[in-house]
């Protein structure tokens, strides 16, 4: 089995983005909004301002006190949405519960949502229209399969896990890519049966090495997006990478796969976001 790793995935995709950047006399600029301390949002944030930089982006982070009032982030909120400074907002989520997330959803502008939570950009992604966002997590998943040469045509993709910002985006960008797709979910029956026929198994559970061998059909190609902590608070996907090396072809590794990536998409779509306005 040979792994994807995703710090090639990452370095073709950065030099792609600067090549894009030098052609432009514009630096477009991310902003990123985080609520509270959570160490797994300020550890992303830290990530994602150093991927920007690496890149030669501007980014901006917006930081509030978990006590923020609904009305009073509102606020704030649509100040930044409305700068025409910034070009792409990442939203750290899930927001504190007493912030209604849903009416933040419908307030930010499509055009600078870069991580595709816009209803308006979900439903570009679910008519198969490109000209919206899709978020990046799922989209780092194509960037790897299109990084080792695996066209999705015609192939048969299982995706083990239905949530709104992973499992249901990554089916859509799979259609798209003409891949026939099954979803599977807790609720599924015979789901190691159902994964053994995929020829490109995605595994978004967040479930830590639930997917072994016995999930996993002959040659297949494994990408794991789950990150998790193990029984000893070891950093972990959802595939136990060591049962299937006899079994599959390629698989993508946690830590250094998919999450890797998924930064540089989202520098992808700040670059494209300014480009679209025209800048
Ligand atoms: P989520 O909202 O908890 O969704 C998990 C999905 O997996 C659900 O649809 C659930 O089914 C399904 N599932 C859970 N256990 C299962 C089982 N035993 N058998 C079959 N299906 C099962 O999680 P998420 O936000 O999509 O994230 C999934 C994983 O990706 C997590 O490990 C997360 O940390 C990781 N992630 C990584 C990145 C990144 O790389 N940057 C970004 C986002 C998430 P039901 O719908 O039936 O409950």
């Amino acid at each position: 089995m040979e792994l994807i790793k995703g710090t090639d995935v990452v370095a073709a995709l950065n030099a792609e983005l600067k090549t894009k950047l030098a052609a432009s006399s514009y630096i477009p600029q991310l902003a990123i909004i985080r609520v509270g301390e959570k160490p797994d949002d300020v550890s992303y944030e830290r990530g994602a301002i150093k991927r920007m930089g690496t890149i030669g982006l501007r980014c901006r982070s917006y930081i509030f006190e978990e006590s923020i009032s609904n009305q009073a982030f509102v606020k704030e909120f649509k100040t930044i949405n409305e700068d025409p400074d910034i070009d792409g907002i990442l939203l750290l989520r899930p927001l504190p519960k007493h912030i209604d997330e849903t009416a933040i959803e419908q307030i930010i502008d499509p055009s600078k949502d870069v991580d595709g939570i816009s209803p308006y950009n979900m439903a570009k992604l679910f008519a198969g229209d490109e000209t919206g966002f899709a978020p990046c997590t799922a989209e780092a998943v194509i960037e790897m399969l299109d990084y080792a040469h695996i066209s999705l045509s015609g192939k048969r993709v299982t995706i083990v896990g239905r949530s709104l910002v992973v499992g249901k985006p990554l089916a859509m960008l799979c259609i798209k890519r003409n891949a026939t797709v099954t979803i599977c979910h807790t609720k599924t029956v015979n789901l190691a049966d159902t994964c053994k026929q995929a020829e490109i198994l995605i595994a978004c559970a967040g479930r830590p090495r639930m997917l072994d061998h016995s999930y996993i059909g002959a040659q297949a190609t494994v990408i794991d997006v789950g990150i998790n902590m193990d029984q000893k608070n070891k950093l972990c996907g959802d595939v136990d990478l060591d049962s299937i090396s006899q079994t599959a072809a390629l698989a993508t590794p946690v830590p250094g796969g998919v999450g890797t990536v998924t930064t540089s998409v989202l520098a992808k779509h700040v670059i494209q976001a300014a480009k679209r306005m025209g800048k």
